[in-house]
């Protein structure tokens, strides 16, 4: 994709000043903003412990030992056990709970761990004596940091472990994309934007093909008026589909040419009408169509690419999203992110938010659930 000044931008504000064609500086440029889970957002959670202290630091040689073995930390593996200070976590509050009981009335957990400790006879009664005289119960982080912001907050209350994630700390800092890929990312969101306007405001997306420069390989408009499954990403994937041999909605009408152009990409995916727009509009500032599938496509072919291998890419073409970005105006919803999911795709960027149903930020972050077989990152510009 290169540079073309001369074409007339849209703003991404959406308002109706005109066109300001001056080079805008960096930080007037729409933002990128990562959706991120909310563990990378929010403090680290803390849980009450139960702690001694230590007031030789050469019985820890013996101490930590023993307590390994009369109390692991399963939970709190990301802990040190003992504190620069020589205080050392001996349980979480609600471990000893349910392993010592609750006592007589009024017995508190310190209480019985003394006894228990005591009753254990793995240890010296004047090391019992030392680590009973400071016991209290104090919070430690629950689970590991993730962020070295979150590290910075919660080593200082407590000593742990952490393994920096350059991706990760990109993500949160909004530092991932160098201005060459940012520069592309808005451009490919002005295009929805204005392409949207073309479409009387309706939601507008694009499926590009990041590995060929951004190559536009489907369009899609929504049209919920005429079906209400035809949200935005629902007709875009089924356009996808039908650059791929597929498709229910949007089978490709007949052309002269057909959808496999001389230039060896599929056309299949993207109205005439949109394409002619979009060329008039930003002439050679964008490239057009899908990938085709190769070796006859189906199922056969197909199943092996489902771990989106780069190999497998090459070798048996593009098999749903797989490896594509969204660019949508709108924020999608349940129902659209979760057919996201099941394509495959890589990233989503959006520009409205949707408050009332939004399923990538607003309403519920769904391409942050673990538990789903397939994510992907998404990012709000704006
Ligand atoms: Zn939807």
């Amino acid at each position: 994709m290169s540079e073309a000044p001369e074409v007339k931008r849209v703003k991404l504000n959406d308002d109706d000043k005109p066109d300001v064609r001056e080079e805008k500086k960096d930080h007037d440029q729409p933002r990128i903003e990562s959706i991120l889970a909310d563990e990378y957002t929010k403090p680290i959670a803390m849980i009450k412990v139960c702690v001694g202290s230590v007031v030789d630091s050469r019985q820890l040689s013996k101490l930590v030992p023993t307590l390994a073995r009369l109390l692991p930390l399963t939970s709190l593996q990301h802990l040190k056990r003992v504190h620069r200070d020589g205080t050392i976590i001996l349980a979480p509050v609600e471990e000893l709970n349910r392993k010592l009981g609750h006592g007589a009335e009024g017995e508190t957990t310190v209480a019985l761990l003394e006894e228990y400790l005591r009753s254990a006879g793995l240890l010296d009664q004047s090391l019992i004596d030392g680590l009973c005289a400071g016991m209290k119960i104090v919070s430690v982080p629950a689970t590991q940091p993730l962020l070295r912001w979150q590290y910075d907050l919660v080593n200082s209350v407590w000593p742990c472990k952490f393994h920096p994630n350059r991706h990760n700390e990109a993500l949160y800092t909004n530092t991932l994309f160098g201005k060459p890929e940012a520069d592309q990312h808005r451009q490919l969101m002005e295009l929805c934007l204005w392409l949207g306007k073309q479409e009387k405001g309706r939601p507008t997306g694009v499926c590009v093909n990041p590995r060929l420069g951004s190559r536009i390989a489907a369009i899609g408009v929504g049209r919920s008026e005429e079906h209400p499954v035809w949200h935005c990403p629902m007709v875009l994937i089924d356009m996808v589909a039908v650059s791929q041999t597929g498709g229910i909605w949007n089978r490709a009408s007949p052309t002269s040419t057909g959808p496999l152009r001389d230039d060896g990409f599929d056309y299949g995916g993207i109205e005439p009408r949109y394409e002619r727009l979009l060329r008039e509009q930003y002439g050679e500032l964008f490239s057009f169509g899908a990938e085709p599938i190769r070796n006859g496509g189906g199922t056969a072919a197909l199943e092996p690419c489902e771990s989106g291998d780069p190999d497998n890419l090459t070798k048996y073409g593009p098999y749903l999203c797989t490896g594509y970005d969204v660019y949508l105006t709108h924020e999608p919803c349940i129902m659209c992110a979760m057919a996201l999911t099941h394509s495959r795709v890589r990233r989503v960027f959006y520009h409205h938010l949707n408050p009332q149903g939004g399923a990538l930020g607003s309403l519920v972050k769904l391409h942050t659930i673990k538990e789903l077989n397939h994510r992907f990152e998404a990012f709000r510009i704006l």
